[in-house]
């Protein structure tokens, strides 16, 4: 019985998101393994690196028509990278995996995330009915992912991305036994800073995994979204383990920007 953390990187940019993710976990002594799928756009340096960290690297493809699931899926081009999460169900060398989002860090140990069932996630801050899928808990199943696959490409996805298409999948999400809503701190958006401040005073200690939604990523540099100290702990990782593989002078550019700024 194997356990495993699940993150996609697709670029340098995502693929240095996954590194600093994978560093946050090895920080709290996680026991379960860690898995990333990244695709050929990665490039050969990073792929190393995030060789070095995580226990396994899987290459998922899906312009590869040697697959008839791909096949289907490149008829479906506007969904882009959200098919490519998909392949996280073909994990089946694992019995449960918790799927993280490549913009997500660990910052408290959460192995109590595999006691979970299958399926389980977290409200969506933006419309709590539906739930966020940065962070997720699922038992990889060829025949759930057969499964999705159809229902991608017969029904699309609401907001074009993964988010929508499995809300739809998991339509009774919201009613199903509480074990199956993870609690806030488990995938901690930022906007709570700012939409609920006393809330976050009274329990934002509690948080186990941060996640940093939407356009402005933290690799990007500093931003009003990027002033909270989850933002730190994630620059200081960054700094300590990543910097390193950012050999272009923009990003060196970039990054004493976010040391003077
Ligand atoms: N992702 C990726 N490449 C992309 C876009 C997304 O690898 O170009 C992966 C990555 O793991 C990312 C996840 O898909 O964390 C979901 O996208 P994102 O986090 O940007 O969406 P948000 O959480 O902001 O809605
Ligand atoms: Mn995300």
């Amino acid at each position: 019985m194997t356990e495993a953390w699940v993150t996609l990187a697709t670029n340098d940019d995502y693929a240095r998101g996954a590194l600093v993710l994978a560093h946050s976990l090895r920080r709290v002594n996680t026991t379960r393994k860690l898995h990333v799928m990244i695709t050929n756009q990665v490039s050969v340096r990073l792929r190393q690196e995030l060789e070095a960290v995580f226990d396994a690297v899987s290459v998922v493809d899906v312009m590869d028509s040697n697959d008839p699931e791909n096949l289907a899926l490149i008829s479906r081009p506007d969904l882009g990278c959200t098919f490519t999460k998909l392949n996280c169900w073909r994990l089946t060398q694992y019995t449960k995996c918790v799927f993280l989002d490549a913009d997500t860090l660990v910052v408290q140990n959460a192995d109590e995330l595999f006691d979970r069932p299958d399926f389980s996630a977290a409200a969506d801050i933006g419309w709590p009915d539906t739930f966020n899928s940065g962070v997720f808990v699922y038992a990889p199943s060829l025949e759930t992912y057969h499964r999705l696959v159809e229902f991608a490409v017969e029904h699309g996805s609401f907001d074009g991305g993964d988010q929508g298409l499995l809300n739809e999948f998991y339509p009774d999400w919201r009613d199903l036994p509480s074990a199956h809503r993870l609690p806030f701190i488990y995938n901690m958006t930022a906007g709570a800073f700012y939409t609920y401040p006393a809330a976050y005073k009274r329990y934002g200690k509690d948080t186990k995994i941060v996640h940093f939604i939407g356009a402005q990523k933290p690799w990007h540099g500093s931003s009003a979204v990027h002033q909270g100290e989850h933002y730190h702990t994630w620059k200081a990782i960054y700094n300590a383990h990543v910097a390193h593989t950012s050999s272009d002078v923009s990003s060196e550019e970039r990054m004493r920007q976010w040391e003077s700024g």
